[in-house]
């Protein structure tokens, strides 16, 4: 049995969560480490079964809370050097282990795919998470899908995926005109028509389930995204998640 739940997403804050009976991994950790125990312990997730948490930028929705964490709980800390270099020291754990954009790292039974992609960090990476036959990705975070999102999204049979912002609201939203330009370029954030029609577009049938995330508090309504979707979900799967709560416990089995 292999659970998944993103314990938080958004523009303040992203730690993803994937594991199996026996052992787990955390992708990103942007809330406080007492943040995630507490939003974990509501789902019954246990601390004790993370093994890694692997980091896919230096941005501080991604990494708040990751020195604390990693120390206190002696978890092993996954970024790759760019990215250790640019965070802020007091940002830094212990124990670290650096790889690089491309690898494929393994956990225990899980195989971590990394691929670099569109963003305005020095070293963007997404990932994409082989487990017990499933594949989950953890794509948020990028301006513009390349052919390395696409493709390892094909392979998805579950996806945290961005949907980021509504283009009407950014662009008479309250943000500066530089920033509106930032979440819109091509190293910004995806659109919840971008999102839409990236999956629209795929050409796998695998993907059955997909949680809309880092959905922006100022930039988008979570019906925005889900209205963006309301085509695919007559044959995937489509869930909400929150800034301020964790999602449900999305439970995948082998029906053989
Ligand atoms: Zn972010
Ligand atoms: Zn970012």
């Amino acid at each position: 049995m292999v659970r998944i739940c993103a314990i938080a997403s958004g523009s303040n804050g992203n730690c993803y969560y994937i594991g199996n009976n026996e052992e787990a991994i955390l992708i990103d950790a942007g809330i406080s480490r007492r943040k995630i125990l507490q939003r974990m312990k509501m789902k019954n997730l246990d601390i004790r079964k993370v093994k890694a948490v692997f980091i896919t930028h230096e941005h501080a929705d991604h990494m708040r809370g990751i020195r604390v964490l990693s120390d206190l709980h002696s978890i092993p800390a996954y970024f790759t050097p760019k990215t250790y270099n640019r965070a802020r020291p007091t940002d830094r754990p212990e124990k670290v282990v650096h790889f690089e954009a491309g690898d494929s790292i393994q956990i225990g039974e899980f195989t971590v795919h990394s691929f670099s992609k569109n963003h305005d960090a020095v070293d963007p990476v997404s990932f994409r998470v082989s487990i017990n036959g499933f594949n989950i990705g953890v794509l948020t975070d990028i301006g513009e899908p390349c052919e390395n999102v696409t493709s390892h999204l094909n392979k998805c049979d579950a996806v945290f995926l961005e949907s980021n912002y509504d283009e009407d609201l950014l662009w008479s939203g309250p943000y500066p005109q530089h920033l509106k330009n930032r979440v819109a370029s091509a190293n910004g954030h995806l659109s919840n028509n971008q999102a839409a029609e990236l999956v629209k577009n795929l050409k796998s049938s695998k993907l059955k389930h997909i949680f809309l995330s880092h959905i922006s508090a100022e930039n988008n309504k979570l019906d925005f995204a889900l209205e963006s979707f309301k085509e695919i979900g007559n044959t995937i799967n489509v869930m909400p998640t929150s800034r301020f709560e964790p999602t449900l416990v999305l439970e995948l089995t082998t029906t053989r």
